[in-house]
């Protein structure tokens, strides 16, 4: 392979964990170690006074001062303001996803020396707001996010490369069906692809950003929770402290519960302590329905996909928490063969970035490209309209999900009196026929239309889907040479002041303090 002339860097952004890879001189996505040592990165924050300190120290803390610590934040990417108040302030969740990318960055320039082009990895199925959010983050880390890409996409693409695909023998080898099951620690996402050689075709996505194994650590506090309370009549739950160093120890069982038939928790809270034992068939028990919530988005996902199972040649486990083996049991039943856990469950998804990053740098410079990916939009995309009949707020699905990306889909909108010099349009993403059940990724107001226009005056608006699942709009008046590519006015997302306030206010924080 021809030398890039800077690192292709790519970032698995996990609401657990985080991990960063880059291209070696041959090609080959390799992980980079942090500062710490270690491959993966706790994506966990520590607010402690002026310092902010990131990764396994914030980890730790949770377990002595959670009041502090703001983990998960992934989940609340999308919403204004981060769930807990971190020293009497609020930050938007994105900020806090730029706290944990800086170190990534920082860290990772140690290995590969100073560079900012690196693509981010995002679920599948994040919506765009979501998608802008991640974009945002980076930006305020310092980085120049060169595309970002879904998650289950990036490790068909590190499974291709493994399998030898991504050569110049790879696109004679027979069409394969994957279907990519990736259950991380927050989101669980679903992705059946075809990979044709060296084209990875994503045919049908499915998913939901608030399941993942924090929720099995979640049942496994309640468990201990409610045992401790029947011995010691207090529930260690209230207390943040308490609760979250439980919350800790039963992550770790969880993970002993993966290998061993039981595991036991130590909890303590007041000065009372309880020794409590977890057998693996108690968690799966008290587990089984979120099992079965991904049970079902498989199946359906297969439907979308218009494949039947004899159809799919493997399902490629993706994300930590498939080392559950009750996620393996489900699925062998399910599928009828047993799951492929041969890319590394935690590291593929940075490995796919960073080859997707090699990608496009070798296209920058005028290299041969390796691979292709495409892509589907995971949420149908609509505009609000109001009912005649009930006067309610519907959403007018103009491009369906899964549909194949880039998509260009038009409306025409007309004025609604003479002389009207603007149009309001409201852009939602969802499945309901009920506006107020999507999620609205803005307004996009239609302004300067030329004067003198009459009433019922068509004009077009055209929404374009970019590959990476990312919207642009365009406007035209048919007939006149009006044209715009109009900004979207968004509900949940920082003004670019804002973001330039953060990116100056990350990059002042001292490296040391990230340790
Ligand atoms: P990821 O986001 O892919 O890094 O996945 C992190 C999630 O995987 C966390 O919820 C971990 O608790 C979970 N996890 C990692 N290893 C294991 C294991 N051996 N058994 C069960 N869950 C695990």
């Amino acid at each position: 392979m021809k030398k890039l002339s800077v690192p292709a860097v790519g970032i698995d952004l996990g609401t657990t964990f985080s991990v960063v890879a880059k291209l070696d001189d041959e090609g080959r996505p390799q992980t980079l170690i942090n500062a710490e040592g270690e491959r993966l990165t706790p994506s966990v924050v520590l607010f402690d006074q002026d310092a902010v300190v990131v990764g396994r120290e914030a980890l730790k803390a949770l377990a002595i001062e959670a009041e502090n610590c703001a983990e998960c934040s992934k989940r609340d990417v999308g919403h204004r303001v981060f769930h807990k108040v971190l020293e009497g302030k609020q930050y938007p969740p994105e900020v806090i996803e730029a706290l944990i990318l800086n170190k990534l960055r920082i860290d990772a320039a140690t290995q590969v020396g100073p560079f900012s082009k690196a693509v981010v990895t995002v679920p599948a199925y994040f919506d765009e707001v979501r998608r802008k959010a991640t974009q945002d983050a980076g930006y305020m880390a310092g980085l120049e996010v060169m595309d970002i890409i879904n998650e289950p996409t990036a490790a068909a693409v590190a499974f291709g490369f493994q399998q030898g695909y991504l050569n110049r023998e790879g696109s004679s080898i027979e069409p394969q069906h994957v279907l990519v099951y990736d259950l991380g620690g927050g989101t669980f996402d679903l992705t059946c692809m075809e990979i044709r050689g060296t084209e990875f075709i994503a045919l049908a996505t499915d998913g939901d950003v608030r399941l993942g194994g924090y929720d099995w650590d979640q049942r496994l506090v309640d468990l201990v929770a409610e045992q401790f309370i029947r011995k010691h009549g207090a529930d260690p739950r209230e207390d943040p402290r308490s609760s979250g160093k439980l919350w800790r120890e039963c992550e770790d069982a969880k993970r002993t519960l993966s290998t061993r038939p039981k595991a036991t928790v130590i909890c303590e809270h007041r000065g009372l302590i309880a020794h409590v034992e977890v057998t693996r068939e108690q968690f799966e028990e008290s587990t089984q329905d979120l099992l079965d919530r991904t049970r079902f988005t498989t199946v359906q996902t297969l439907k979308a996909a218009g494949l039947q199972w004899s159809e799919i040649d493997r399902v490629l486990l993706v994300g930590g928490s498939t080392r559950m083996p009750m996620v393996r049991k489900m699925l062998e039943e399910l599928t009828g063969k047993p799951p492929d856990a041969s890319v590394a469950a935690d590291e593929a998804v940075a490995h796919g970035a960073a080859l997707h990053a090699g990608l496009l740098l070798a296209k920058e410079q005028g290299l041969p490209r390796l691979f292709r990916i495409r892509n589907v939009n995971s949420h149908s995309l609509g505009v609000v309209g109001i009912d005649p009949l009930t006067k309610r707020r519907r959403n007018g699905i103009l491009i369906p999900r899964n549909t194949r990306l880039p998509v260009t889909a038009k409306r025409t909108f007309k004025t609604s009196k003479a002389n009207q010099r603007s149009v309001l349009v409201q852009i939602v993403e969802g499945e309901s026929p009920s506006a107020d059940e999507c999620t609205p990724i803005g307004r996009c107001s239609l302004p300067k239309l030329p004067s003198g226009l009459s009433a019922q005056t068509p004009v077009d608006v055209w929404f374009h889907y970019k590959p990476n699942g990312r919207l642009k709009v365009r406007v035209l008046v048919p007939g006149t040479d009006r044209k715009v590519e109009t900004e979207i006015v968004r509900e949940n997302s920082l003004p670019k002041e804002h973001l330039d306030g953060w990116r100056q206010y990350i990059s002042g924080v001292p490296p040391t303090e990230y340790r």
